[in-house]
């Protein structure tokens, strides 16, 4: 494992992903400028359960006043009512613009802790502390923080990038195993958008990357994944352009978590199916430049345990032209040129998205 992957951004707001354990957090905390005095810990239940005590313990021990706010754990947590619970305990505890608040856990407890920290006092800094894999390779990088809204996914938010991550692989061993299989889903869009290599490294490994057991190859893996998207937030901190290749798969994604019920697919579950549909899309328009068996056979070792041929193709169809993330009525997608070279397109016919469907369902 490398020991630090950098995040570099413009006007010296850079920062490093440091793979470290978690008790070493306090001294990170000081690497970066962060001088003793009170923090604010957010986490949900089942990463508190494990990591809350020897969290609070070695901040108290460096001289830090930790205050350690436990919310409950998934999707619904992103929400204004859970962001006012927030709010409220934060501001009558009491804090200053320098009290740095710690996200410790997956990407619910990142976006929902980094959007606290980006409006409180106009923001405070930010320590993201990732446990799940999703968020080791992607939602505690990159500075998107925000909630839920009714009408849907992550509509309410803000760019509040951390000032440092500090990333500790071997909370990945209590992670269960369909939110592993779940977040290899970005581990492999990462690989495929922008990383053969990583591809070729995965696919050799499949099996074992796929259980997540051997040490060895997570400690390689899981910083090559994270150093893709630092690279392309680096280029591209607000999404104008090169970032939404990150949304390879996403648009099938969000319709089908949308349409099936939020909660019913994992979000990596999703992912994995519009990678296969994004695929069988980029394969039509290119077809010599793409090894589509190759990456169909990777996307096809992660487990499903709903049958999405279930779900409505009209309702899913509808589902994608309300993305928040199209220009226009122009339903937008990302396309593969080659293994690791991706481009954003508006211009598919309905009777290609319908075969793309067909094809990953
Ligand atoms: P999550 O935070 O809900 O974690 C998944 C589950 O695993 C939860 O039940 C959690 O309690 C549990 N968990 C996490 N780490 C654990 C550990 N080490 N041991 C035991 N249990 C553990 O969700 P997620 O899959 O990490 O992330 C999905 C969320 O991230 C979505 O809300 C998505 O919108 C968001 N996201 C944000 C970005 C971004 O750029 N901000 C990017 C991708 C995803
Ligand atoms: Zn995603």
């Amino acid at each position: 494992t490398p020991s630090s992957v950098s995040v570099p951004l413009k006007r010296g707001r850079d920062y490093a992903i440091r793979y470290t354990s978690l008790r070493d957090l306090p001294g990170i905390l000081h690497d970066v400028g962060l001088r003793t005095g009170k923090c604010v810990v957010v986490t949900d239940e089942n990463v508190g359960a494990q990591y809350r005590s020897p969290v609070r313990t070695a901040l108290s021990s460096a001289g830090w006043i930790p205050h350690v706010i436990t919310v409950p754990p998934g999707e619904k947590s992103k929400s204004a009512d859970q962001l006012q619970v927030l709010y409220d305990d934060i501001l009558e505890w009491g804090i200053d613009r320098d009290t740095p608040v710690i996200a410790l856990g997956g990407g619910v407890v990142g976006d929902l802790a980094g959007y606290a920290a980006a409006t409180l006092l106009r923001g405070v800094p930010v320590v993201q502390c990732p446990t799940s894999l999703i968020a080791h390779v992607d939602s505690a990088l990159g500075g998107k923080t925000g909630i839920n809204h009714a009408t849907g996914k992550n509509l309410i938010g803000a760019f509040h990038q951390p000032n440092v991550v500090v990333a500790d692989l071997d909370t990945l061993g209590t992670l269960p195993q369909r939110e592993w299989t779940s977040g290899m889903a970005e581990v492999i869009k990462h690989a495929v958008i922008a990383d053969a290599d990583l591809f070729s490294f995965i696919e050799e490994h499949l099996v074992d990357v796929m259980t997540g057991r051997r040490r060895d190859l997570i400690h390689k893996m899981i910083p090559r994944a994270a150093k893709v998207k630092a690279e392309i937030v680096a280029e591209d901190e607000k999404e104008s352009g090169r970032r939404a290749i990150l949304n390879f798969g996403h648009t099938f994604a969000h319709a089908i978590e949308s349409v099936a019920g939020y909660g019913t697919f994992t979000h990596g579950e999703a992912v994995a199916i519009g990678m296969r549909a994004a695929l069988f899309l980029s394969a039509q328009r290119n077809t010599q430049a793409i090894p589509r068996e190759n990456i169909d056979y990777v996307l096809r070792a992660i487990p499903q345990q709903h049958d999405p041929s279930e779900l409505d193709w009209q309702d899913v169809r509808r589902a994608m032209q309300s993305d928040k993330k199209n220009k226009g009525d122009v339903v937008r997608f990302v396309l593969l040129d080659r293994l690791g070279q991706a481009y954003v397109t508006g211009d598919i016919s309905d009777a290609a998205l319908r075969q793309a469907w067909d094809f990953a369902t």
